[in-house]
């Protein structure tokens, strides 16, 4: 079977034999993508021609019942896409954070958008500024929609909370979107679009999806068209040189890989409630999606002398998961998404082994159950541990289920270790003690899109190290990409246009102001 694309208002398929997809379980051949014949000139044009303007007719408020809409729909036919996850490795809890996860967003962005945003096709933003003593000249801040095309490039471990993600803020600020899924999971994606067609609430031209390698869709962008990227920093890289020598007008914001740390506070001894949530947490986030998350933990800094205590609790907490056939319920980790994958990571876990030592798991052996170890994409959870001060586990990304446990000594060494991560998306510190939160937040502070604080009493209600949420800012500094995504309505702001707007009080607010008529002297 090859993935068809969805461009101009049907589905297309592509020429040739394209790239082939494999079951992460069985390691069988799935489907085959490619983008070889897709039109994506009329895709963009399409766009451009119909999505956009009749998303630029709805108010913020319309726009907002799609999202709704959508979400609903896509909430009765949630069990279609878990099914089809499960052949990605995906276990159902791993399958929820991506669907259910997706749908939140979906939901939060609605709900939001109806409380902060009028029901009007441009934003007023701030007060009216006094510019003239008279009072005969004022300003104020005006957001318009962009008459441009949101495309998005995909990771391959997020194929429905990506998308969405990213159409939410896209939508709501009145630009039509292309999708570019990644390969490995694309056939989920293309299952996720024929729900959102079939939801039949999204204007013709409004989503567009182009499977394989979407070749042109980053050539001939203009000034007002935007690309999203997730996805590995080399990657990021080379699509940033590409766009600026084929669209340098071409906003492009990129997610990228992240050495995210999480460290424990020198008052979270053994038996203390915050060492077994930092225990706990490490191991969710090591085996979680097989590790495959931007905001997995890959680094551990605990105080010198807890090295070994945390290693023997992470161990015996390890050796509880069931790594298995994710569709059966027993099983608490699933394969990872590809052999391909399995390889990469055997190639990067041996290259932090320079580092130090490897002290629970075997790269070459998972006991497996109800599953071929062989054939799927299977491996052993990974922990090493490392000399902090070695570069290895501060630049190499194990995008599996790996982490590697290192000593600090102090406050400062810790921040400045963390810091070698050159940029991250998530650290988490846990701790009960005020004093070295306070220090640790500050000192990380520049080097992270978020940071986590947990202790016993947010434990209680914390949703974990490694989840962005629609109302806070997701993204990293540096390595991480330097983008920002999510953050509640400034995503929305992001894709539209501030214009600074300079009148006479009477016809700002006759431009501002929510009908045509300009209100009555
Ligand atoms: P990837 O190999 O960089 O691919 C990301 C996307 O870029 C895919 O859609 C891929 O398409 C496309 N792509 C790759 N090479 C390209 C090229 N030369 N020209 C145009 N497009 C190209 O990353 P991945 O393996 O899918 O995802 C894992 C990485 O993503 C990890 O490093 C992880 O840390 C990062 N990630 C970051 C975030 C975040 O929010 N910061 C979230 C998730 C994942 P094909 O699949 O067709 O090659």
């Amino acid at each position: 079977m090859i993935l068809r694309s969805f461009v101009g208002g049907q589905w297309m398929e592509p020429q040739g034999e394209g790239q082939p997809l494999y079951d992460a379980v069985t390691g069988a051949e799935l489907a085959r993508a490619s983008s070889d014949g897709i039109d994506v000139p009329a895709a963009l044009a399409h766009a451009r021609s119909q999505g956009g303007p009749a998303l630029r007719s709805l108010t913020f408020h319309e726009r907002a019942s799609l999202l709704k809409a959508l979400a609903q729909f896509l909430r009765g036919h949630r069990p279609e896409l878990y099914d089809l996850s499960h052949h990605a490795g995906a276990t159902v809890a791993d399958a929820r954070m991506d669907v259910d996860g997706g749908i939140g967003v979906l939901l939060s962005y609605a709900s939001r958008a109806v409380r902060d945003l009028p029901d009007d096709t441009v934003l007023v933003e701030g007060d009216v500024e006094p510019l003239g003593r008279a009072g005969h000249f004022v300003g104020q801040h005006l957001l318009a929609s962009r008459p441009g095309v949101a495309i998005q490039i995909n990771a391959f471990n997020f194929p429905v909370w990506g998308p969405l993600e990213k159409l939410a803020p896209a939508l709501l600020a009145g630009l039509p979107t292309i999708i570019k899924p990644a390969t490995a999971t694309a056939f989920i994606t293309v299952k996720l679009m024929e729900l959102l067609l079939e939801a039949n609430v999204l204007p013709d031209g409004a989503l567009q999806l182009v499977c394989g390698r979407g070749s042109g869709l980053w050539e001939h962008l203009g000034e007002q068209d935007a690309v999203a990227f997730t996805g590995s920093a080399a990657t990021a890289r080379q699509l940033a040189a590409a766009l600026a020598a084929h669209s340098p007008g071409a906003r492009f914001q990129a997610e990228t890989d992240s050495l995210n740390c999480s460290i424990l506070g020198p008052d979270a001894t053994p038996g203390t409630p915050e060492f077994d949530l930092y225990v706990a947490q490490l191991v969710a986030e090591m085996t979680a999606k097989a590790g495959q998350k931007c905001t997995a933990i890959r680094r551990a800094l605990v105080p010198s002398h807890q090295v070994e205590a945390v290693v023997e609790a992470v161990r015996a907490r390890l050796a509880e998961v069931v790594v298995g056939d994710p569709a059966d319920p027993a099983t608490t980790m699933g394969p990872l998404v590809s052999q391909a994958q399995r390889e990469e990571v055997r190639r990067q876990v041996a290259a932090l082994r320079a580092a130090g030592s490897l002290v629970v798991g075997d790269p070459d052996h998972a006991a497996v159950a109800g599953a071929d170890g062989e054939r799927g994409a299977f491996l052993s959870p990974l922990l090493l541990t490392a000399d902090a001060d070695r570069p290895e586990p501060h630049t190499i990304e194990a995008f599996g289920p790996v982490s590697t446990v290192m000593g600090y000594r102090g406050a400062a060494h810790a921040i400045e270790v963390a810091a070698r991560g050159r940029g991250s998306l998530a650290a988490s510190v846990v701790t009960a003690d005020a004093p070295f939160a306070r220090t640790v937040v500050r000192g990380l502070a520049p080097w992270h899109g978020r940071l986590l604080v947990l202790d016993r009493e947010a434990a209680t209600e914390s949703t974990g190290h490694g989840s962005p949420l629609p109302m806070l800012v997701h993204g990293g500094p540096g390595r991480a990409g330097g983008g920002e995504e999510l953050g509640g309505m400034r995503s929305v702001l992001r894709h539209l246009q501030r214009t600074a707007l300079q009148a006479s009080p009477q016809l700002l607010a006759a431009v501002v102001g929510t009908s045509a008529d300009p209100p009555a002297p």
